[in-house]
C-alpha cells in the first residue's frame, strides 16, 4: 500500500507530484521521494524519511526541482524499515531504469540473488529495487524495448504491484504496469497522469482509464497506449469520474471503517502469501527456526485492545494444535506483574502500530527477563518491529480508521500460520493435518468475501439496535474471543454499553441484568459446544431478551432461538473466528453510523496509544 503519481507534459512536474501525493497520504506516510526529467536530462532523484511535508520542503514545494516528467512516490514500508535508502525511487546501477512500487514482489529473493549473479549491487533492503533492476535486465539483454523488458519482468514477478518506470532513453515517456495493486491513468489536453487512486489527480481531469491486471501502459504527453502481456496494443475505455475528492480517498466507500472491512480479504490473503509457498509456511523472514520452536514450551501472548482479543482467540488455536500452554495477558497487567518468566517461555507481543506503550513496556520487560519475543506488528521499522528478536510482519497496509477491522483480521491469520508452525516444528501434527489446515487457511479470503456480498441484511438487522442502551455478547471458546472483540467494537463506535461473556459465565452473575428487549449477540461456531450455548441462549431468552446469532452455515435450528441469524460460510472450527468477527465488524459500523456519529473518529480515542 502507498501511493504513486506520474506526469508528462508541459507544465513543471514536481508541484504536480507533491499536491497529488499529499492526496494519496493515507495511503502511506513514512517516506516519500520524487524523481523529474527535465527534457533529455538524467532524472534527479530526490527521496526522505518521513511525512510528505518533509519533501515539499527539501524541495521549496518543488519549486527546486526543474523538468516536466516525472515520478512520485509515498511509502508505506513492507520489506526494508523507513529510510531514505529504501524510500522510492529506485534506480538501476547506472539509472537506465527508475521506478516507483506500490504492492510486494513475492518472490524477490530469489530475483535479487539471480541479479547479483548478473553484477547488480543493491542498496536498498526494498523488493522494488529488484523489480526495478529486473526491468533494467531485460531491457539491456533484449531489444532495448520499454514494452518487451517490462512484459518479461512481469512474467517473473511474483506477487502484487503497480509499477511505474521511466527510462533513460526515452524522455518524456513514464511506463506503468500493474497487476493487483491499484492504479488508473488519466488523460488531459497535452497532458499525461498516473495515479494508485483518483484523489491525486482529480484536480487535472476526471478523463481516467482503468488498467488491467497484467497490462502494461506507455503514458506520453497528452497520449497513452495500453498493451497486454504479449506486447500486443489493446484499446481501452475512457470513463469520466463523477465522485467528489473525498469520497474518492474512500475508494467511493462512504468511510475509511467500511473500506478497510472490505480491504480484509486481499489483507489476508497478502499476509498469507508472505509466508506460504509451495504449500508450506516459511518463517525465514520471521527468523524463528524449527529448532526454537521445538525448544519453548509456554508461551505469554501480551497485548492490548483488538489485539488482545486476537491473543484470546489464538490461546485456543495454540493449545489446541500443540502441547504448548498459552496465557494471555494485557501489557498494561503485564509489565508491572511481580512474576517470574519461564526460561523456556516466548512472548509474543501483538500491536498494529508497533508503538503501544504498555505493549512496548512489557517487551523490554520480557527481554530484561533473558525471554525469547516475537511481535506481530503491522508497521514495519517501527519500535516494537526493531526491538522483538524475531517479527511476524502483517501486510494490513495503512489502517486509518480508529477501530480496527483489517490490522485485527490479519493478526489472526498470522497468529494461526504461527500455531500451525508451531505444531509441525514439534512434530505434533501429521502432514496430512497439516496440509488440511493450510488449505483451511486459504479459503478466509474467499470466504470473507462471501460474507460482505451479504452485508445489506446485516444493515437491516443494526437498524434495529440504533435505539438500544445495552448489548450482551456471549459465546464459548473461541465464539467467547470474538464475542470480546464484537463488543469492544459496538462500544467503541457506537458508545452503546457492551459486555461480553463466556456463555457459561451468565449464571454467575450477569443474567440478573437481562429483562424485557436486552440484547444477547452470541457467536455459536464452535461444534463442540453449540449445544451448550443454545442452552445459555434459552436461558436469556425466557428471561425477554432478544437474541442474535453468528453461526456456520448449515446450523439452520438456530433459527428456532435466535430471532435474527447471520450464517458464515464453513470452516474448520478453530479458525471459525477469522469468518465471524466479519458480521460483528459489520454491525458496530451500520449501527454508528445510523446514530449518526462520526465513525472513523469516535470520540476519546486515538489510533495508536503511544502513552501510558
Ligand atoms: N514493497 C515496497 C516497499 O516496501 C512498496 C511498499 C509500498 O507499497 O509502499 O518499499
Amino acid at each position: 500500500m502507498c501511493g504513486i503519481v506520474g506526469f508528462t507534459g508541459t507544465k513543471q512536474a514536481a508541484p504536480i507530484l507533491l499536491d497529488g501525493l499529499s492526496k494519496l497520504e493515507y495511503r502511506g506516510y513514512d517516506s516519500a521521494g520524487i524523481a523529474v526529467r527535465d527534457g533529455e536530462k538524467p532524472a534527479e532523484v530526490i527521496k526522505e524519511k518521513g511525512k510528505l511535508k518533509v519533501l515539499a520542503d527539501m524541495t521549496n514545494q518543488g519549486k527546486a526541482v526543474k523538468g516536466t516528467c516525472g515520478i512520485g512516490h509515498t511509502r508505506w514500508a513492507t520489506h526494508g524499515e523507513p529510510s531514505a535508502v529504501n524510500a522510492h525511487p529506485h534506480s538501476s546501477d547506472d539509472g537506465n531504469v527508475i521506478g516507483v512500487h506500490n504492492g510486494i514482489i513475492e518472490n524477490y529473493q530469489e530475483q535479487r540473488e539471480k541479479l547479483i549473479k548478473k553484477g547488480y549491487e543493491f542498496k536498498s533492503q526494498t523488493d522494488t529495487e529488484v523489480a526495478v533492476k529486473l526491468v533494467d535486465y531485460y531491457y539491456k539483454k533484449y531489444s532495448q524495448d520499454p514494452i518487451e523488458a517490462i512484459a518479461r519482468a512481469m512474467v517473473r514477478i511474483r506477487g502484487s504491484y503497480a509499477l511505474c518506470v521511466m527510462f533513460k532513453d526515452f524522455p518524456g515517456e513514464i511506463y506503468c504496469a500493474r497487476k493487483d495493486s491499484p492504479m488508473i491513468i488519466g488523460i488531459a489536453d497535452g497532458e499525461s497522469y498516473v495515479a494508485s487512486d483518483v484523489p491525486a489527480i482529480l484536480k487535472y481531469t476526471r478523463n481516467v482509464y482503468y488498467i488491467g491486471n497484467m497490462e502494461i501502459a506507455k503514458l506520453e504527453k497528452g497520449n497513452v497506449t495500453f498493451y497486454n502481456i504479449d506486447s500486443e496494443v489493446i484499446e481501452k475505455p475512457l470513463t469520466e469520474i463523477k465522485w467528489d475528492a473525498e469520497s474518492a480517498e474512500k475508494g467511493g466507500y462512504e468511510h475509511f471503517m467500511l473500506k478497510e472491512i472490505h480491504e480484509q480479504p486481499k489483507v489476508i490473503r497478502d499476509t498469507i502469501n508472505s509466508v506460504v509457498t509451495d504449500g508450506k509456511v516459511h518463517f525465514d523472514s520471521v527468523n524463528l527456526t524449527d529448532d526454537e520452536m521445538k525448544s519453548i514450551d509456554q508461551i505469554y501472548i501480551v497485548a492490548c485492545g483488538s489485539a488482545y482479543h486476537v491473543g484470546m482467540d489464538l490461546q485456543y488455536v495454540i493449545e489446541s494444535l500443540t502441547s504448548l500452554q498459552v496465557r494471555v495477558e494485557l501489557a498494561s497487567e503485564f509489565r508491572y506483574r511481580d512474576m517470574s518468566l519461564r526460561k523456556n517461555s516466548l512472548v509474543i507481543v501483538i500491536s498494529q502500530s508497533g508503538e503501544t506503550a504498555d505493549t512496548l513496556a512489557a517487551l523490554r520487560m520480557a527481554k530484561d527477563n533473558g525471554v525469547k519475543t516475537l511481535g506481530i506488528v503491522n508497521v514495519v521499522g517501527s519500535s516494537i518491529a526493531r526491538e522483538a528478536d524475531n517479527v511476524f510482519y502483517t501486510l494490513a497496509g495503512p489502517e486509518i480508521s480508529v477501530a480496527t477491522t483489517k490490522a485485527y483480521s490479519c493478526q489472526l491469520v498470522a497468529g494461526y500460520l504461527l500455531a500451525l508452525q508451531f505444531a509441525k516444528a514439534r512434530e505434533e501434527i501429521t502432514d496430512e493435518h497439516y496440509n488440511e489446515l493450510l488449505a483451511e487457511i486459504n479459503t478466509i479470503p474467499e470466504k470473507i468475501e462471501k460474507i460482505l456480498e451479504n452485508k445489506e441484511r446485516l444493515q437491516w438487522y443494526s437498524n434495529k439496535l440504533i435505539n438500544i442502551t445495552d448489548a450482551f455478547f456471549i459465546g464459548r471458546g473461541i465464539d467467547y474471543a470474538i464475542g470480546l472483540e464484537g463488543s469492544l467494537k459496538l462500544k467503541e463506535i457506537s458508545y452503546i454499553h457492551s459486555e461480553a461473556y463466556a456463555a457459561g459465565e451468565l449464571k454467575h452473575g450477569p443474567i440478573s441484568l437481562i429483562e424485557d428487549g436486552t440484547i444477547v449477540l452470541s457467536v455459536v461456531t464452535q461444534t463442540k459446544l453449540i449445544e451448550k450455548t443454545i442452552s445459555n441462549m434459552v436461558e436469556v431468552k425466557s428471561r425477554g431478551a432478544k437474541v442474535m446469532a453468528v453461526t456456520t452455515a448449515g446450523n439452520y435450528f438456530l433459527e428456532d432461538t435466535a430471532e435474527f441469524v447471520c450464517y458464515i460460510p464453513q470452516i474448520e472450527p478453530l479458525f471459525a473466528g477469522s469468518l465471524s468477527v466479519v458480521p460483528l465488524q459489520l454491525i458496530s459500523y451500520y449501527v454508528s453510523i445510523g446514530k449518526g456519529f462520526d465513525v472513523d473518529k469516535p470520540r476519546n480515542l486515538a489510533k495508536s496509544v503511544t502513552v501510558e
